[in-house]
């Protein structure tokens, strides 16, 4: 097969301490599990090509196509709060960049590819299990409309990897608006290499803000562009109750895509302090967390970025922290835009109004009501009664209580119900990657070759809106909390 991509290597082009070039490790039986055919074709690649053995050949690493120039990028981070100046892609390759119909450009990457120069103790490699889940979370949040890093194709190897078992190994594809976190921002500031850091902001700019070369003060600009995106991905992830799990620096895209799929879960039963990764034993990245522990990452790439915000460190201090002041706005009234669509307000806001929305959390919170549900729920409501609402609550008066206030204030907003509804039925989804769903898909798959849970529960994903037999019911109730692994 000789160009089913037509590979542009921008980044491969920057300066070398950017990246290691690293070829991806060839595997002994490459087997395409999935071909993403609706993104294939949208990034303009040659889908038929890629459905076959050769494609999988090179969607597992086990041939460079060619025009593909691969690299292992580099980049820093706090995890967990601790800064680490060298992380960097430690079992993925950029085998280059695409440009699709509409000049947007994306990153075609291989995860689970093999060792590179970053690997540190690391094998380099992925299990099938967090491959499929990678791969089903993430295109059920492209479905949803929430920016996201895309797979492309999962591809089993052949070969098994250790981790506390011998289990499966595999290589998924993940296609991306771009790899840079504020984690590479960071492995340059830490360095002190102002040209490295002056090149990657250029770079920066270009490819996601390049109205920011424009501005009066690029790099600032260009850092209000990264706040803004954050702010509406995290709203996003607010509203329909996902928790990232590890909102380290080096897994924040400046792009402002969903990236890293490690421990992520949604809410079943709505819970503020829902934590599902074993290893965030202090909760720090708990859902109510995320939108402060994305101002605490904005503060960490202002940091990085204050040598070109002005060269007097005082003055740049002063601007940086001047622009990081109107997050806890922004975030606040995207957090509240989004709550007041789900309960279905329309122009103009009142100021009651968020708290309106969040006494309904509390009440939830308080009878254990499945978030999806209930907000599926109440786009009938209006209309059709409390009763199937009502019983998502230990306590249904507890609903009832706060049905009286929402009726209340929905008789002074503009919209007729049968608008209302629609428009709340699109931004309240049906169907979201239940974690059981999720995790019986993946023990067939790994346990029993058997795939077919795998595609079923991806289909669905593919329709989050629209009501689907077997998704209107509370999920059977965990014996045990349900915990999640970083992708290892
Ligand atoms: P993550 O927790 O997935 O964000 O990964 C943090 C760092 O560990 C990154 O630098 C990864 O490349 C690296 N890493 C994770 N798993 C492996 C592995 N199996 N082999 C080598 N490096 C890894
Ligand atoms: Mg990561």
């Amino acid at each position: 097969m000789s160009h089913p991509i037509a590979f542009d290597n921008s980044y491969a082009a920057l300066p070398p301490a950017f990246f290691a070039r690293v070829a991806p490790t060839p595997v002994m039986r490459p087997r395409l599990i999935r071909l993403n055919r609706p993104l294939a074709e949208a990034l303009g690649l040659d889908a038929e090509a890629l459905d076959s053995p050769a494609g999988a050949a090179f969607l597992s690493g086990a041939s460079v196509p060619e025009g593909a120039d691969p690299i292992a990028l580099a980049y820093a981070g706090h995890q967990f709060g601790q800064f680490v100046p060298q992380l960097g892609d430690g079992r993925a390759v950029l085998l280059g960049e695409v440009v699709d119909g509409e000049g947007r450009r994306f990153d075609i990457q291989l995860k689970g590819s093999g060792p590179t120069p970053f690997s540190r103790r690391g094998d380099g490699r992925a299990a099938l299990g967090p491959v499929l889940r990678e791969y089903l979370v993430s295109e059920a949040m492209a479905a949803l409309g929430i920016p996201t890093t895309r797979a492309l194709a999962a591809v089993e190897t052949g070969e098994s990897v250790l981790r506390e078992t011998e289990l499966p190994g595999a290589v998924l594809t993940r296609v991306a608006a771009s790899h840079i976190r504020i984690g590479t921002f960071q492995f340059f500031a830490a360095r002190g290499d102002e040209d490295g850091l002056r090149r990657l902001v250029d770079y920066a700019i270009a490819r996601h803000d390049p109205a920011a070369a424009e501005a009066p003060e690029p790099a600032l600009a260009f850092f209000e562009g990264v706040m803004r995106r954050q702010v509406r991905l995290v709203a996003q992830w607010m509203s329909v109750g996902f928790v990232h799990g590890v909102m380290n620096t080096d897994n924040m895209s400046i792009s402002g895509e969903t990236i890293d799929y490690g421990p992520c879960a949604f809410l079943d039963a709505y819970d503020p302090a829902a934590v599902f990764s074993s290893i965030d034993r202090n909760g720090r990245y708990a859902f109510a967390n995320q939108p402060g522990i994305a101002h605490w990452n904005l503060v960490r790439l202002a940091e990085s970025l204050l040598p070109l915000i002005a060269s007097d460190r005082e003055a740049a201090v002063e601007r940086a922290n001047a622009a990081l002041s109107v997050f806890p706005a922004l975030m606040g009234d995207a957090y509240v835009d989004g709550l007041r669509r789900k309960i279905g307000l329309g122009a103009p806001w009142e100021d009651g109004d968020a708290a309106l929305a969040q006494d309904l959390l509390d009440r939830m919170e308080a009878n254990g009501a499945d978030q999806t549900l209930t907000f599926r729920r109440l786009c009938e409501a209006e209309t059709g009664g409390n009763d199937a609402v009502r019983i998502l609550f230990r306590d249904p008066a507890a609903f009832d209580d706060w049905a009286v206030r929402w009726r209340e204030r929905l008789a002074r907003d503009g919209m007729d119900p049968a608008e209302r509804r629609a428009a709340m039925r699109r931004t309240n989804p049906a169907v979201i990657p239940r974690n059981h769903r999720v995790e019986a898909a993946i023990e067939a798959a790994v346990g029993h070759a058997d795939f077919g849970p795998f595609e079923a529960l991806n289909a669905r994903l593919s329709r989050p809106y629209d009501d689907q037999p077997g998704e209107g019911e509370p999920p059977p109730i965990a014996i045990e909390p349900y915990r999640t692994f970083c992708g290892t």
